[in-house]
């Protein structure tokens, strides 16, 4: 037996057809026409356990061939693609929690998933509670109606991280699924399902997608919460178009340098912006320093782009915003994993409940783009300027 694969070498097998073309052709379609009634009927009952080509939105050659480049990726049993990463986050919730149940969320949660909680789940009369993001107030907070544990690690726009073994083992001794927003990680950088976690969600619209030109959302899972998930999915009309799927394959067999380019601008702009008498901290867990950087040492493989911006006492989140205004290659926008560079202010008192962020600098989140660093630390000496004004 030959030694396995290392993960960039997979990532561009993954999910290849075995007909000699390497690239999977992009099967756009609805109907899928049976010969036979016996057909037909075999198919329709199969297709609850196996994955079979039976009708558009059950998938096609284009998107089965992206489930198993994301298998391959994550260390999962199956795979199940959305339109967006919000509609997997939102499809995992609502396909294991009931009414009368209780779910643990991380205070780091991108934020959008907040108002899900808000409007949603309590119209459900599923109950939701926030926890640290070090997950560290876990255990007494579980009660006998908590059915689920949800995490994001690193948690956005300030990276946290918490102990995913311990939590891990805490969530299955009280049968609780833990469910992982991975989208930091990529399925590189950091594999939930290794370190105990069921099910791991990634945006793929950010480094899986890597050009700010498709929009996705993709679950990878273990084989025993994946019939749940499936039924959901289905039940809520969650599938994607085979151009989307294409996209993001496409996009998937550069994700390892891309996002070794990533880390090396990101380190290279980190190490210049310490030095700047107007940062408090440069926030991102691989530099030694930040709070999170034993645990980032232990469990991740690398970092990505993202970096945020703590600047020193007295500079306003105005003054912030003037410098975001005169930035000229970061773009102000969501959805950092793309190509290009990108800044946002970022709101703590707003993204977090229980984490007390007054007395704080302000914030902007950077996405360090695949620019050459030093237009990007040129840009930013400019923008520093404009703190002044
Ligand atoms: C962007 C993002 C999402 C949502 O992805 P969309 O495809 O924009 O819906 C979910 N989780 C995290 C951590 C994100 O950064």
């Amino acid at each position: 037996m030959s030694k396995p694969l290392k993960p960039a070498t997979t990532l561009l097998r993954a999910g290849r057809p075995h007909n000699g073309w390497i690239n999977t052709p992009v099967t756009r379609a609805s109907t899928y026409v049976f010969d036979t009634v016996q057909a037909w009927r075999d198919t329709r009952e199969q297709r609850e356990t196996q994955r079979l080509v039976s009708y558009g939105a059950r998938g096609t050659e284009s998107t089965h061939a992206l489930e198993d480049a994301l298998i391959a990726l994550e260390g999962g049993d199956r795979a199940q693609l959305y339109p967006t990463g919000q509609a997997a986050i939102v499809t995992v919730l609502l396909a294991y929690l009931k009414p009368g149940d209780h779910v643990l969320m991380t205070d780091a949660v991108y934020e959008p998933v907040r108002r899900f909680c808000s409007e949603h789940l309590s119209r459900l009369g599923i109950e939701y509670e926030y926890y640290l993001p070090d997950g560290s107030d876990l255990a007494a907070r579980i009660r006998p109606q908590t059915r689920m544990i949800y995490a994001e690690c690193p948690g956005s726009l300030v990276y946290e991280m918490m102990d995913l073994p311990a939590v891990a083992e805490l969530a299955h001794r009280h049968d609780c699924i833990l469910a992982v927003d991975n989208t930091w990680g990529a399925g590189l950088l950091y594999r939930p399902l290794e370190l105990g976690a069921d099910l791991s969600v990634i945006a793929a619209t950010k480094y899986l997608g890597g050009h700010a030109d498709v929009m996705m959302g993709a679950v990878v899972c273990k084989a025993g919460v994946w019939p749940a998930l499936q039924r959901a999915s289905i039940d809520f009309g969650q599938t994607v178009g085979a151009d989307d799927a294409y996209l993001v394959l496409r996009g998937i067999r550069s994700l390892a340098p891309r996002l070794r380019q990533h880390q090396d601008n990101a380190l290279r702009v980190a190490a210049w912006l310490q030095q700047q008498a107007e940062v408090a901290a440069v926030l991102c867990p691989a530099l030694p320093g930040d709070p999170n950087h034993a645990l980032w040492l232990r469990d991740c493989h690398g970092t990505n782009g993202l970096l945020s911006v703590e600047f020193a006492a007295g500079i306003s989140p105005a003054a912030t915003e003037r410098m975001v205004d005169a930035l000229a290659l970061f773009g102000l926008g969501a959805s950092w994993g793309g190509f290009e560079s990108l800044v946002v202010p970022a709101n703590m008192l707003r993204a977090r409940t229980l984490t007390d962020w007054s007395g704080r600098g302000a914030i902007l989140r950077l996405h360090i783009g695949l620019e050459d660093p030093e237009d990007l630390i040129a840009d930013l000496a400019q923008g520093l300027q404009h703190l002044q004004d």
